[in-house]
């Protein structure tokens, strides 16, 4: 507490990422981010963009960007914002969707930043509890709210909620907007862009953080209706209008064109996920069904808590989340095979397997 702060900056309880521990190298499984590098091509137009340009303000539009996420996903580029990483074009959708005097919905066990961003915006906000499995249960959802936000696959439940689904979510509150942060839709799951078309209250808000390897460039994008997208862009010139660098912005760009790579790369982690949550299973793990880049796990008869930190003391740090309904699984991104087989190998040590 400070004298200098704002009643604001005292209320609020700001968001704890994932720990990025110094004193030794650790196996990092801690933060969802992807263990293979970002495209080559994606490197070589961002040293080509280290150039005496770096004098002149970026494009504010993001015009190349927009465009090449445009042409990926087949819309209009009006339907689409690009913006400095989706935490940020986040932050702007709650300032430009929700109201305030009703209450922002979003499921009990989800992304933890989502309330975070609640009361810097002074929103109230509704929890609706997923299902005993896990499952997000659209029909649970009163239709008095100020808007709904879902990460799909949700998080770090890790589970995919499908298309039908958020349909019906989409035609039940046709009046506020709704916003799918499908920050990993690129591990199995099916984007819901393609109901932009029908559902003028959809917002789709995507990174490359993520399924492109990029997490370190902070590259995010949103999709949707023009009104929509003019309303992220109002709050965005009300702020900074230059979100996004030069160098974010040519690497961004490269990533769309090497699709290949994309591919290849989320495939193998992909393939890595299904080969350990077997090996899971087989040591008597629950294993949630994984549409994301990460399994939630839970031991029969071994504490969470214990397993995390005897992981960490094995050099494997993992995520513990110590919060109701959750608080006996762990969060664990899928990493390299070889970063795979040392977890599983210190596993089978902690729980005598
Ligand atoms: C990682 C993550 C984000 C943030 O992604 P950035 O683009 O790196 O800011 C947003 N939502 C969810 C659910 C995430 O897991």
């Amino acid at each position: 507490m400070s004298k200098f702060w704002s009643p604001l900056t005292a209320s609020l309880v700001p968001y704890v990422p994932g720990e990025q521990p110094k004193d030794k190298t650790y196996i990092k499984l801690n933060t969802n981010e992807n263990p293979y590098p970002p495209s080559p091509k994606v490197i070589e137009a961002i040293k080509d963009a280290a150039n005496a340009d770096l004098r002149l303000y970026p494009d504010p539009t993001c015009e190349s960007l927009v465009n090449a996420a445009a042409a990926y996903y087949g819309l209009p580029a009006g339907q689409v914002f690009a913006g400095n990483g989706s935490d940020e074009i986040l932050a702007f959708a709650f300032a430009a969707f929700f109201d305030p005097a009703k209450k922002l919905l979003f499921p009990d066990i989800t992304y933890s930043f989502y309330k975070v961003y609640a009361k810097l915006y002074g929103l109230q906000t509704g929890l609706v509890p997923l299902d005993e499995q896990f499952h997000v249960r659209v029909e649970d959802f009163p239709a008095d709210n100020g808007g709904i936000i879902i990460p799909n696959p949700n998080a770090p439940t890790a589970q995919l909620l499908p298309l039908d689904d958020i349909r019906k979510l989409l035609a039940d509150h046709p009046n506020q907007a709704v916003i799918i942060d499908e920050a990993y839709i690129d591990f199995g799951g099916q984007s819901a862009v393609e109901l932009i078309k029908d559902y003028p209250n959809l917002l789709v808000v995507q990174t490359l953080s993520k399924s492109r390897s990029l997490a370190g460039l902070r590259v995010g994008f949103a999709f949707g209706s023009e009104e929509l997208i003019e309303g992220l862009n109002r709050i965005k010139n009300s702020f900074n209008s230059y979100t996004m660098d030069r160098l974010a912005l040519a690497g961004a760009v490269a990533s769309f064109e090497d699709d290949a790579y994309f591919k290849e790369m989320t495939a193998k982690v992909i393939a890595t996920r299904e080969r350990v949550t077997k090996q899971l299973l087989a040591m008597e793990f629950k294993v949630t069904d994984s549409k994301a880049n990460f399994v939630f796990i839970s031991h029969k008869s071994l504490a969470a808590k214990a397993i995390f930190q005897q992981l960490r003391d094995k050099g494997v740090l993992v995520r513990y989340f110590d919060q109701p309904r959750i608080d006996e699984y762990l969060r664990v991104s899928i990493g390299t095979d070889e970063e795979m087989n040392a977890f599983i190998q210190a596993l089978q040590e902690i729980v005598g397997g």
